[in-house]
């Protein structure tokens, strides 16, 4: 049995709320309400930026009532590249053009030797962080499988092969993270939406790799991505009912991650797709991050109680159905705050049920 050190200001904290990962940057960094925005400062100058934009990032969160809080991702400029920019073995000036989760078109790094992680890639930010609160504190990762499709592989030829090395680096990065007191490490795997047969195959085992020895909480986390058009677009094409999950919820309930974060609001997933990984503790997405309309705490608790059937309460987590980096900052600060308030709605129901 693995120790869990999770703060005891969770463990007593019924439905304990936290956002899926990225919130806006301040407009002084980079450019708002765009993905892959570039930095406007450099040098020491933008190393003292991210650090400023982390600790405003971090006083958001509190102020809105969050309280499972993150670094809002201030130090990347991408969830999958920041962190592949860290390793060797990566060309990033000779780019190739490929699908990435079979639905748009990106010009990619490539793969060009043995992958390695010569240093740490976000321990010191994990460590300031750390130093700002002592609150517990979930630190995000990109997972093995979307890391290969946000590349060309020109060395390893063999998804699997790929992914198997980035497990291992991740977990180097994990047990690193774990180290300087984050208390949930979470992988980002939409691409577990998208390849079936893969995920299956061997894309569980590599998120399992990923968290080998690790005594903190881990999590996986699946969307349907960002607010952007590609998303959008292939939202459309899906259907009324979204059944993706269920594909992979067998395996990931026996699989040993602790806690899933998915998508649930203003979604077409059927809720009850979560009886499948009933056990684990469920992230759910209350909060919609393709709309600028900030949802009603009435509205949060809705999708919250929806949950509740299939999730039991000591294993709810409430948060945002992914990250809120596209949005403008007061509409995610909106956002946040609804979380925060809907969450307490349902608190208020169950120890009224008690
Ligand atoms: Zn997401």
């Amino acid at each position: 049995m693995k120790t869990h050190t999770l703060k005891t200001s969770i463990q007593n904290t019924l439905l304990p709320t936290s956002t899926a990962g990225s919130l806006p940057k301040p407009s002084w960094l980079a450019q708002p309400e765009a993905l892959w925005s570039p930095w406007k400062l450099k040098d020491e100058e933008l190393i003292d930026g991210k650090h400023d934009a982390l600790r405003v990032s971090l006083q958001e969160q509190q102020q809105a009532g969050i309280d499972i809080v993150s670094d809002g991702e201030q130090t990347r400029q991408h969830f999958v590249t920041t962190f592949i920019e860290h390793l060797t073995g990566v060309d990033f000036v000779n780019r190739k053009t490929v699908k990435i989760r079979d639905r748009y078109e990106a010009s990619v790094p490539t793969v060009i030797g043995a992958v390695s992680r010569p240093k740490s890639v976000f321990v010191e930010d994990a460590k300031l962080l750390r130093q700002q609160t002592s609150q517990p504190i979930k630190w995000a990762l990109p997972g093995p499988m979307t890391m290969i499709d946000t590349l060309y592989d020109d060395h390893y030829q063999s998804r699997e092969k790929l992914a198997w090395e980035f497990a291992k680096i991740l977990n180097q990065e994990a047990k690193e993270l774990e180290a300087v007191g984050v208390d949930i490490i979470q992988f980002d795997e939409p691409a577990f939406n998208v390849f079936f047969d893969e995920v299956n195959d061997w894309g569980i085992a590599c998120l399992e790799r990923a968290i080998e020895g690790l005594k903190c909480e881990t999590a996986v986390h699946i969307c349907y991505g960002y607010g952007i058009k590609a998303n959008t677009d292939w939202k459309k094409t899906l259907g009324s009912e979204w059944r993706q999950y269920e594909e992979a919820f067998p395996k990931l309930q026996q699989s040993t991650i602790d806690i899933i974060s998915l998508e649930c609001h203003n979604s077409h997933v059927p809720m009850e797709l979560l009886e499948l990984i009933r056990g684990k503790k469920v992230m759910v997405g209350a909060i919609d991050v393709a709309t600028d309309t900030i949802e009603t705490p009435e509205e949060v608790a809705k999708t919250l109680r929806e949950a509740l059937k299939y999730v039991d309460a000591d294993k709810l987590y409430p948060c945002t159905n992914c990250g809120m980096a596209p949005l403008s900052r007061n509409v995610a600060r909106g956002k946040l705050k609804a979380l925060s308030v809907g969450a307490e709605i349902i608190r208020r129901e169950l120890s009224n049920k008690n």
